[in-house]
C-alpha cells in the first residue's frame, strides 16, 4: 500500500525543500522502505528544457530522456533511485494535457475548469507509475501563497481526503529568521505560512523550520501551539556545512520517526547512517586539496552546474581530497592572458554549454591543458570544443568549427539529422523547434580496447545520459585520429563519437554525455573519481 508525503514550502523560496525531500527519502530508504521522489512545479513552461540556467539552474536529464527540475538530481544523489519522466511535472504540462484532451473532444461538451479538470490531472500524475513504492515523496515547487501553486495544493488536499486515513502526510518547510535588532528568532512568519496553508484546507503534520541557529524549546512550543502541530513534530532544520550532513541531522531531530508515526508505519528499523557518516568524515578530514578550474559560461549562478559541482565533490570523496573549484568565465578570458589565470590549477574542466559566446576562451583553455599536460575533462560542449581545438591545432584544419555558431568551412561539430532510438528513427533539422529536439537521455557507448576510459570504467560497454543538439562529425574522425586524437568511445552503430582522448597526455578525456548526472556521493562516477586522482597526481608533481 503506497503512502504519499507532500512537501510544501512557506515564507521564502530557496529554503532547500528539494534537499530536505532527498534527505528524507534517504532516511526512509535506510529504514528498508522503497521510495520514489517527485517534483510538481507550478510554472507554465511545459518542461524546464528551454529555461535559462540563470533563472532556473541546471536542467536535470532522466534516463528516459526527460528534461526536469534540478531537484530530481538531489533525489537521485541521495537515494540512488534513477528518476523517470513520470517523476516531474509542471503546471504547463498539466494544462497541456487537459487542453489536448479538450481539443480531442474527450470532455463531451463540458466546461473545463481548474476544479475538477486540472486538479484531477494533477492527482492522476501523483498516483501514476508508483509501482511497488512504499512511500512517494511529492515536493510542490514554489511557496504557499503563490497564485500558480493553488491548483496543486487543492489537488493534494483532495487526495488526502480521498485516500484512506494514514496514507498521506503533509510536511511544511518554513523559515525562522533571526532578527538581530531584537536579538530573537521570530516564529511569526511560520505561523502566517501555516495559517495560509490551513486556509486552503491543509493541516501540516510536520513542520521543518529552517534557522541559522538553535530554536529554543520555548519557541518550538509556541510554533506547535499556534500551528496545531505536535511539539515533537516541529523539527529544526539548521544550516549544515555540507549537504551530505543533512540526513544525519534530520534523523537526530527525529524527522523520519515522526513522519512514519504520521503515516501509521511504526516499527521500521532505525536507519544505519554509516554511509553518510563515512562521507561526512571524508569531507571533513581530507588528506589534501586539488584545484580544478571550470572554464564555463554560467559561472555566477552555482545552480547552473549543480550536478557537476557535486560530481567533483564525489570525486574528492573517493580520493579523500578537498576539491577547490576555480570558476572562470570563458568570455572574459579570450582577451586576457589565459595562462596567467590558470597558473597553479591542477586540472581543467570545460563543461556543457550552448552558443558561441565564450567558446574561443574555452578552446584556449583546452590548448593550455593539452600543452601543459594538465588533466583535462571536456563534457558535452567541452568535448565538441576539444575536437575543434584538435582539428585546428593538431590536424591543421584552420576553418574547423561548429555549425551551432553558423555556417563554417569545416563543420567538425554539426547537426546529426537522423539517429536510432529505441528501434525508431528520430529526425531533426536546423528548423526544428527548440524545445524537445535534442538527443536526450541514456544511450549506450562501446569503449575501445586498451583505451584510458576502458580502464577507468573497467568494462567494454557503458550507458550515459545525453542532452545536446550537435555531434562530433564522424567524417573528420580519420583526420583527427591521424593527428593524435583517439575516438575511444563510439555509439554501437559506430556513427556517433561519444568519447575522445589524447594518448600520450597524462589525462585528457572529452565525453559527449553528462557523466555528472549519474554520480552519487556513495558511488562516485568513475570518470570524476579518476579525474580527481589525476589532478592529485599532478599536484604532487609540481
Ligand atoms: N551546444 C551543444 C549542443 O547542443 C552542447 C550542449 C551541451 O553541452 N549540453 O550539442
Amino acid at each position: 500500500m503506497t503512502r504519499f508525503v507532500f512537501i510544501t514550502g512557506g515564507v521564502v523560496s530557496s529554503l532547500g525543500k528539494g534537499l530536505a525531500s532527498a534527505a528524507l527519502g534517504s532516511l526512509l530508504q535506510l529504514r528498508g522502505l522503497k521510495v520514489r521522489l517527485r517534483k510538481l512545479d507550478p510554472y507554465l513552461n511545459v518542461d524546464p528544457g528551454t529555461m535559462s540556467p540563470y533563472q532556473h539552474g541546471e536542467v536535470f536529464v532522466t534516463e528516459d530522456g526527460a528534461e526536469t527540475d534540478l531537484d530530481l538530481g538531489h533525489y537521485e544523489r541521495f537515494t540512488g533511485v534513477p528518476s523517470r519522466a513520470t517523476d516531474s511535472v509542471s503546471a504547463g504540462r498539466i494544462y497541456w494535457t487537459v487542453l489536448t484532451r479538450e481539443r480531442h473532444g474527450d470532455y463531451l461538451g463540458g466546461t473545463i475548469q481548474v476544479i475538477p479538470h486540472i486538479t484531477n490531472a494533477i492527482k492522476e500524475f501523483i498516483l501514476r507509475d508508483v509501482d511497488d513504492a512504499d512511500i512517494v515523496l511529492c515536493e510542490i515547487g514554489g511557496t504557499v501563497g503563490d497564485i500558480e501553486g493553488l491548483p496543486f495544493l487543492e489537488a493534494i488536499r483532495q487526495l488526502a481526503n480521498e485516500l484512506p486515513r494514514g496514507r498521506c502526510a503533509f510536511l511544511h518547510m518554513t523559515l525562522v529568521p533571526w532578527i538581530a535588532s531584537a536579538g530573537e528568532l521570530k516564529t511569526k512568519p511560520t505561523q502566517h505560512s501555516v495559517r495560509e496553508l490551513r486556509g486552503i484546507g491543509i493541516q501540516p503534520d510536520i513542520l521543518m523550520c529552517r534557522s541559522d541557529r538553535e530554536i529554543s524549546v520555548d519557541a518550538r512550543r509556541k510554533i506547535a501551539l499556534q500551528c496545531s502541530v505536535h511539539p515533537d513534530c516541529v523539527i529544526q532544520a539548521l544550516d549544515c556545512k555540507s549537504i551530505y550532513e543533512v540526513p544525519i541531522h534530520y534523523h537526530e531531530e527525529g524527522l523520519d520517526g515522526q513522519l512514519l508515526a504520521a503515516l501509521d508505519l511504526p516499527g521500521t528499523p532505525e536507519p544505519d547512517l554509516s554511509r553518510w557518516q563515512e562521507i561526512v568524515d571524508r569531507l571533513e578530514r581530507p588528506d589534501g586539496e586539488v584545484k580544478v578550474a571550470i572554464v564555463g559560461k554560467y559561472t555566477e549562478l552555482m545552480d547552473a552546474y549543480k550536478s557537476l559541482n557535486e560530481a567533483l565533490v564525489h570525486g574528492g570523496i573517493a580520493n579523500r581530497m578537498k576539491v577547490v573549484v576555480d570558476w572562470i568565465d570563458a568570455e572574459h578570458f579570450s582577451q586576457r592572458d589565459l595562462s596567467g589565470r590558470l597558473q597553479g590549477v591542477n586540472a581543467i574542466l570545460v563543461p556543457g554549454g550552448f552558443g558561441e559566446r565564450g567558446s574561443e576562451g574555452k578552446i584556449a583553455a583546452v590548448t593550455y591543458a593539452r600543452e601543459q599536460g594538465l588533466p583535462f575533462l571536456g563534457i558535452c560542449f567541452g568535448m565538441q570544443l576539444a575536437c575543434i581545438e584538435a582539428a585546428r591545432r593538431l590536424a591543421g584544419i584552420n576553418g574547423a568549427s561548429s555549425t551551432e555558431f553558423g555556417p563554417c568551412p569545416d563543420p567538425v561539430v554539426g547537426l546529426m539529422t537522423e539517429w536510432e532510438f529505441g528501434g525508431e528513427t528520430v529526425t531533426r533539422s536546423e528548423k526544428s523547434a527548440k524545445g524537445g529536439t535534442m538527443r536526450l537521455g541514456a544511450y549506450p557507448c562501446d569503449l575501445a580496447e586498451g583505451s584510458l576510459v576502458r580502464g577507468i570504467y573497467g568494462q567494454a560497454g557503458i550507458s550515459e545520459r545525453h542532452r545536446h543538439r550537435f555531434e562530433v562529425n564522424i567524417n573528420y574522425k580519420e583526420r583527427l585520429e591521424e593527428a593524435g586524437l583517439r575516438f575511444s568511445g563510439m555509439s554501437p552503430d559506430g556513427r556517433l563519437p561519444e568519447i575522445v582522448e589524447l594518448p600520450g597526455h597524462p589525462w585528457f578525456v572529452g565525453v559527449q554525455f553528462h557523466p555528472e548526472l549519474k554520480s552519487k556521493p556513495f558511488d562516485p562516477h568513475p570518470l570524476f573519481k579518476d579525474f580527481i586522482r589525476a589532478a592529485r597526481e599532478q599536484s604532487i608533481l609540481v
